[in-house]
């Protein structure tokens, strides 16, 4: 791989504009995500794991010949995803009656219901992002792997990392077999064509993640990862493609050289953005409980739910894995996260300096396992669309699913929000860890 510095040329111009003279060049080095501090690279075995020195997050993942996996991985994917889009899903026999559903159905039952900001929202998570996931994968992994440069991959993996939260088949899926136990008691489930091949490209897409090298992909794109004006400045790291960019390039231009994504030495106004995500998220956990999420009516009359009294009926039906399932998803994990910000921010403004390991990993944990919350707002999608018998009996979402909604893309939103490197700022003279003079040579590799 070629790794001279003659290839600065080909960042992005728009971005050097701002700073006098930019030095790139690639270095073996990696700046923590949830710390900050700057570290080399060992040269370890290629399935070895790299923990930061500082705060023992992963730093990267080597893994080898990642190529042609990722290559066979993603095809795959992308053949999955038409055949799961394309047959029906499941099927539904009630008696004489038979329903049957493809991927999209609870969509259009949304839209039916009126309920259109949801619809849209299950459409986006469950269609549009994985769609341009693949696209983005078959546009950056196939290349790579047969040496072709094509316009616009920087971008195009910009967005993609931006993106990927946001593609949510694998909460899906979980909503699928929930969905699916809980009418396992009053009716018979076919499996459809489409079922079968989403399990396949869940499980590849999971190992087409796990297998691509992402900081290998950007050196391919673009070797150089290190943007500074002099020796031994302080460095900054890029959030999308980890490039390390000083202060005096970043305050001037304010653009990642390498992908243009724009840069701040720390996420602006990180604590009032999180604080005022939070509050409105516990202000809407009100009505997403107050409020049922879903009816049902039936030739012997209307029934409607809120989240915990669906959680009790799942009991009364001896259901208790899937109503442990649906209780720590929709109702312990939306307040714990609620509580877990506000004592990240709250320990953050006091300059709390104890446990700052142990709080990163609260953090990590929080931004993991809130877009899980979202597999309620599936399983309401995926009953309204299967359940459609008429007189005989219909599934219709209710009044607490927006608000429900709006609390997990609220905190999600709070997560993103709040700055992991503000709890290692309390420890006072952080900004010296980035300085590659004195860590490069006095601390050296973290294994
Ligand atoms: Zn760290
Ligand atoms: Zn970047």
């Amino acid at each position: 791989m070629d790794h001279s510095s003659d290839r600065s040329a080909t960042a992005p111009a728009k971005n050097m504009a701002g700073a006098k003279q930019v030095l790139a060049s690639h270095k073996n080095w990696v700046s923590c995500e949830q710390c900050g501090q700057v570290q080399a690279i060992a040269k370890v075995w290629a399935t070895s794991e790299l923990l930061c020195s500082c705060c023992n997050q992963t730093l990267s993942f080597a893994q080898g010949a990642w190529r042609e996996k990722a290559a066979a991985l993603v095809i795959t994917g992308a053949v999955l995803f038409v055949i799961s889009n394309c047959f029906v899903f499941l099927g539904l026999e009630v008696g004489a009656f038979y329903h049957e559903a493809n991927i999209l159905s609870g969509v259009w039952a949304l839209v039916h219901h009126d309920y259109i900001p949801l619809a849209i929202l299950v459409f986006v998570t469950i269609f549009l992002f994985p769609l341009f996931e693949l696209l983005a994968l078959c546009y950056l992994v196939l290349p790579c792997y047969f040496g072709w440069r094509l316009p616009y991959q920087i971008t195009v993996f910009r967005w993609f990392t931006k993106a990927a939260p946001w593609s949510m088949l694998e909460i899906f899926l979980l909503g699928v077999l929930v969905t699916s136990v809980k009418l396992g008691d009053m009716a018979t489930i076919v499996l459809g064509v489409s079922m079968v091949s989403f399990f396949a490209l869940v499980a590849v897409l999971g190992a087409a993640y796990w297998c691509i090298d992402k900081r290998a992909l950007w050196a391919w794109l673009q070797p150089n990862n290190c943007f500074a004006s002099k020796k031994g400045e302080v460095l900054y790291d890029c959030n999308v493609c980890h490039a390390l960019v000083g202060e005096t390039v970043l305050d001037a231009v304010g653009f990642c050289p390498r992908c243009d994504n724009q840069l701040h030495r720390r996420k602006p106004n990180s604590l009032q953005k999180t604080l005022a995500y939070t509050i409105a998220a516990a202000l809407l956990y009100i009505p997403a409980n107050a409020l049922p999420i879903m009816s049902m009516s039936t030739l012997l009359g209307e029934r409607s739910d809120t989240i915990f009294s669906g959680v009790v009926a799942l009991v009364a039906h001896d259901l208790w894995g899937i109503a442990a399932v649906v209780f720590v998803a929709s109702l312990v994990v939306p307040v714990a996260k609620l509580i877990v910000l506000i004592y990240l921010v709250w320990s953050v403004i006091r300059g709390d300096t104890r446990a700052m390991k142990e709080r990163v990993w609260l953090y990590k944990i929080t931004e993991w396992v809130g877009r899980w919350s979202m597999v309620d707002v599936f399983v309401v999608t995926l009953l309204t669309g299967l359940v459609q018998f008429g007189f005989l009996g219909s599934i219709a979402p209710g009044e607490a699913l927006l608000p429900f909604a709006a609390v997990v893309i609220l905190t999600m939103l709070a997560a993103h929000a709040f700055d992991p490197r503000l709890i290692w700022d309390a420890a006072g003279g952080q900004e010296k860890t980035f300085n590659l003079e004195i860590e490069n040579q006095s601390r050296g590799a973290a294994v």
